[in-house]
């Protein structure tokens, strides 16, 4: 661990330990460093997942999905990040995390207090009759409504769910209510920030520098990991 890091993580620590409602906001970085593909570097292949190729070809539209999309996810799980996050959330540290990842990781290392504003992986819904299903229907080859037969389609793809006004709207409120954000691997798609305090953690520039109090570069990894060290957070 280098000296640098590890003060700047104090720093984010003592930060932390001090504010009254602290939020944290990921995007790709957490996921992609662990091989967890993201939405926002999945715009190569989102011609393949127009709609019209999953009503139409809904065989090539799902073995897409899964070999680049839900095969990864469900094969790491979460990871050091997530953990920490979680582990954040139950030690009240912060309230909650508003996220643009859509892979659910957040949730399954046990976060509560989430909002996925471009929805996730755990809402998928029936073209047919619109009745909604978790995330386990994905492992389905060509998933199908159990009800009516109707075909799956996953929300992130689409986004055009009903409750995802929700989502935006719980994150805003969030956000408005918080003297403390913690920016982690954002690329900058939900830019409402704490317009009181902002810790900004990214390898690389990005367009919360310039408003941070501190900018902490390095990986989220290496910074959650020396962070639960330093709060003494049993992270499992
Ligand atoms: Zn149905």
């Amino acid at each position: 661990m280098n000296q640098k890091l590890s003060e700047q993580v104090a720093q984010l620590a003592d930060s932390l330990t001090k504010a009254k409602f602290a939020t944290i906001l990921t995007g790709a970085g957490i996921s992609v460093s662990s091989g967890i593909p993201d939405m926002e570097m999945m715009d190569d292949v989102f011609g393949l997942f127009a709609e019209s190729t999953l009503e139409s070809r809904p065989e090539v539209f799902y073995q897409a999905f899964h070999r680049n999309f839900i095969d990864p996810i469900f094969a790491h799980g979460p990871n050091i990040t997530h953990r920490t996050i979680a582990e954040l959330e139950r030690n009240l540290f912060i309230h909650g995390v508003v996220t643009t990842n859509v892979d659910y990781l957040h949730e399954l290392a046990g976060s509560h207090n989430v909002a996925a504003i471009w929805s996730s992986l755990n809402v998928n819904h029936c073209l047919n009759c619109g009745r909604i299903y978790e995330i386990s229907v994905l492992k389905n080859v060509v998933p199908h409504c159990p009800v009516c037969g109707g075909l799956i389609s996953p929300d992130p793809v689409y986004r055009h769910i009903a409750t995802l006004p929700d989502q935006v709207r719980q994150a805003d409120e969030w956000m408005d209510s918080s003297d403390l954000t913690i920016v982690v691997g954002s690329n900058g798609y939900y830019s409402h920030t704490s317009t009181r305090q902002i810790i900004n953690i990214n390898p690389k520039a990005n367009a919360f520098d310039h408003e941070a109090k501190l900018v902490i570069r390095a990986s989220a990894e290496d910074t959650f990991t020396e962070l639960a060290h330093q709060l003494e957070l049993k992270v499992e």
